[in-house]
């Protein structure tokens, strides 16, 4: 029985990449082994992790001799107090951009290491939109920017002009458009939304913004560490790391980060008009800062909403229950969501609304 996984994270994979993936723990490759108890020093898991490596570039475009990519420990929530550690030093300053809960997270780890403050935010309305033309001081070492806001389902459709770097929380909208790669200093995702299982996060740091680290750090937590061993100074999570690499090799079977982003469009376009025609429903975002990762909607008669959830998991549409921050609910539509996943959702608010209006 085919579910669609419409949870924000830990999230829908390819079926694809999940049967290669499950193959290959039992045995990888014609190796004699599993995946899970080999090395990662051996030739063939060397290989994965070069090219989950390689993949990352080819995806965003970038050149090994501008950006490194590494994969590390920790989650997405690491790389919060890791980035103002490593980069924002005691006579520094860093502006941070606070649009809703992890970005909340990001600056308050932040302020242990350095000068951070929050230069815009849109807390006034529960985060509901994305604050535009605000000031950036050119002397900040960086900005940090969470450029899609998975519980609040608002997203950057556009970044702010600057020649401050930016450094970006791309955990749940990593290789799902294009990006000028020019803005960023960094970016950093957890693999467990658009990329692959929980247990690595992704960065991608500009060479010449990292090159320096601020202070005396622990040799775990400093990227320099990381970039000299290339993501191997000790035991990488080599199955995480897999998935992800099959992951990437997925998308680009299927037309590379262009070809994600116009099938994210369609699905988000497809599902935001059902919300702004039917009568039962109302998005919760600001339109033009409306994400195609994750959509937010209520009830107009809350009372429904048990009714609407036990619709949604009739019809095998799991995970649409709301962040208890916005409430009503949310449907998270990563990459591996197919657009019948979507037309389904559709149908059960269309079917719902002749029932219930
Ligand atoms: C889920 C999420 C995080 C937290 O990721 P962990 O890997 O669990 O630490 C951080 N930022 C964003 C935008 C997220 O969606």
């Amino acid at each position: 029985m085919t579910k669609y996984n419409f949870y924000a994270g830990p999230a829908i994979l390819p079926k694809e990449v999940m049967a290669e993936a499950s193959q290959s723990a039992v045995e990888f490759g014609g190796t004699g082994l599993s995946i899970l108890e080999m090395s990662h020093r051996s030739k063939e898991v060397a290989a994965v992790l070069e090219e989950a490596k390689v993949s990352v570039h080819e995806l965003l475009g970038t050149s090994a001799d501008e950006y490194d990519v590494l994969f590390l420990q920790g989650g997405a929530s690491s790389q919060f107090y890791m980035t103002a550690m490593n980069f924002l030093g005691d006579d520094e300053s860093a502006g941070y951009v606070d649009t809703g809960a992890w970005s909340t997270k990001a600056f308050k780890e932040a302020s242990k290491f350095g000068n951070a403050s929050i230069i815009a935010d849109s807390k006034d309305t529960n985060y509901n939109y994305i604050p535009k033309g605000f000031d950036i001081d050119g002397a900040s070492k960086y900005v940090h920017l969470t450029s899609n806001n998975t519980i609040f389902g608002t997203q950057f459709q556009a970044f702010p002009d600057s020649n401050v770097p930016f450094i970006c929380d791309m955990s749940s909208d990593i290789f799902s458009r294009k990006l000028d790669m020019s803005k960023f200093g960094m970016i950093y995702a957890g693999a467990q939304k658009n990329l692959g299982p929980a247990g690595v996060t992704l960065a991608i740091l500009n060479k010449e913004f990292a090159a320096k680290t601020a202070r005396e750090v622990p040799t775990m937590l400093d990227y320099q560490t990381h970039v000299k061993k290339d993501s191997a100074f000790n035991t990488p999570p080599v199955f995480p790391i897999y998935v992800s690499m099959l992951t990437m090799r997925w998308i680009k079977k299927h037309g590379g980060v262009a070809a994600m982003q116009a099938k994210n469009e369609k699905k988000a376009g497809l599902l935001y008009d059902e919300i702004d025609r039917n009568t039962l429903f109302y998005g919760t975002a600001a339109k033009e800062d409306r994400s195609m990762m994750n959509v937010c909607f209520l009830l107009h008669d809350e009372a429904l909403m048990d009714g609407f959830l036990k619709a949604c998991a009739d019809a095998n549409c799991i995970g649409v229950k709301g962040h208890r921050s916005v409430g009503g609910f949310r449907a998270s539509m990563y990459n591996a969501m197919p657009e019948e996943g979507v037309q389904t959702l559709i149908d059960v608010m269309k079917e719902f609304e002749n029932v219930n209006a």
